[in-house]
């Protein structure tokens, strides 16, 4: 039986951290073994925030590429590529752009979400408010049926059913399949001060770390903030770096430390302590890619052009199939 086709991106704005690589990368290992799967570094959706620096971008595109290889994601049973070495991306995007309304775009809430939270960017730009219509492109020109998504994007991919909808009721044609959402469920990490990771934040602990960075970042975590002496009991729940032993640590040691965090017995540096050589031992087979890859990096740049190959294969003709329903 042929395989379902998924699609998922991720966008290259920094260095991958640990929310990033729960989240989304580490999935895509299990996904490459279920799906016909085309993972994305999407690069052109960078372009909507960091345009205005050429040489970052080079180097983020290229670092995430590493990253995801490192990973695990496999170019023999996926096509791995940047968004931009596919030009009907773009292509796409411009068609679809001309059906949708305005007043779609406007009421995406991750669009004021955004301006709120990336500060310092002139973000007033015809581009980022088209950004979804660029994701809705990403998605139908593979015709995938199906995309992970965290809930937090469901209004995006709702509204890229919105656009192949009204696509394919214009010009009376079923060019676009309806896309069947894959929710993944993935605990939210944290970042050092507590809030959500993110870049944007600056809060973020970067996969790719040395041992001695992760150990120092971790150590520099916010714990309970009414935890002030050691002698003090602590309340676990509300410590980001109990929410690292909720997931790095086994259920019986999660239990011994929560008592002993509650009752005092154990002090702030040692949990943290524990809570850092569980990361770094997570990420032992990660580094160990990493530092591989890192030796030719041109190795690296022919599995991407070679997925971009496999990639063309679809988009061409998905292009040639628009441009004849929309007269060009
Ligand atoms: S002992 Fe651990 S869980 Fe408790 S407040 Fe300190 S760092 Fe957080």
């Amino acid at each position: 039986m042929s395989q379902k086709r998924l699609v998922s991106g991720i966008q290259p704005t920094g260095k991958m951290h640990l929310g990033n690589y729960l989240g989304a990368v580490s999935n895509w290992v299990h996904l490459q073994d279920e799906y016909e799967s085309y993972f994305l570094v999407v690069d052109l959706h960078s372009l909507t925030t960091v345009y205005e620096d050429p040489e970052r971008l080079r180097q983020d595109k290229l670092d995430l590429a590493i990253d995801i290889l490192a990973a695990g994601v496999d170019p023999a049973k996926c096509a791995l590529f940047h968004q931009s070495d596919v030009p009907e991306h773009s292509e796409l995007h411009l068609y679809l752009s001309m059906i949708t309304p305005l007043q779609w775009l406007m009421r995406v809430p991750t669009y004021k979400g955004k301006i709120e939270e990336i500060k310092g960017k002139d973000l007033d730009t015809y581009g980022f408010l088209g950004y979804p219509v660029l994701m809705a492109a990403d998605i139908l020109l593979y015709k995938a049926q199906v995309v992970p998504v965290g809930q937090d994007q469901l209004p995006h991919l709702e509204l890229a059913r919105e656009i192949a909808r009204r696509f394919n009721s214009l010009y009376k044609k079923p060019v676009f399949p309806m896309i069947e959402e894959k929710l993944t469920q993935y605990p939210v990490l944290p970042g050092l001060d507590g809030r959500k990771m993110s870049k944007s934040y600056q809060n973020t602990i970067p996969v790719s770390a040395t041992p001695d960075e992760m150990q120092k970042l971790v150590m520099s975590m916010l714990t309970d903030p009414n935890r002030k002496r050691r002698t003090d009991p602590g309340n676990p729940y509300i410590c980001p770096v109990f929410a690292y032993h909720k997931i790095y640590n086994s259920p019986t040691r999660q239990e011994e430390v929560s008592v002993g965090c509650q009752t005092a017995e154990i002090g702030c540096v040692d949990c943290k302590k524990e809570c850092a050589s569980l990361l770094i031992d997570s990420l032992g087979s990660f580094r160990a890619r990493r530092a591989e890859l890192m030796k030719d990096t041109s190795q690296v740049s022919a599995i991407l052009t070679k997925g971009a190959e496999k990639a063309r294969n679809i988009t061409t003709q998905t292009i040639r199939e628009v441009k004849q329903q929309i007269g060009l």
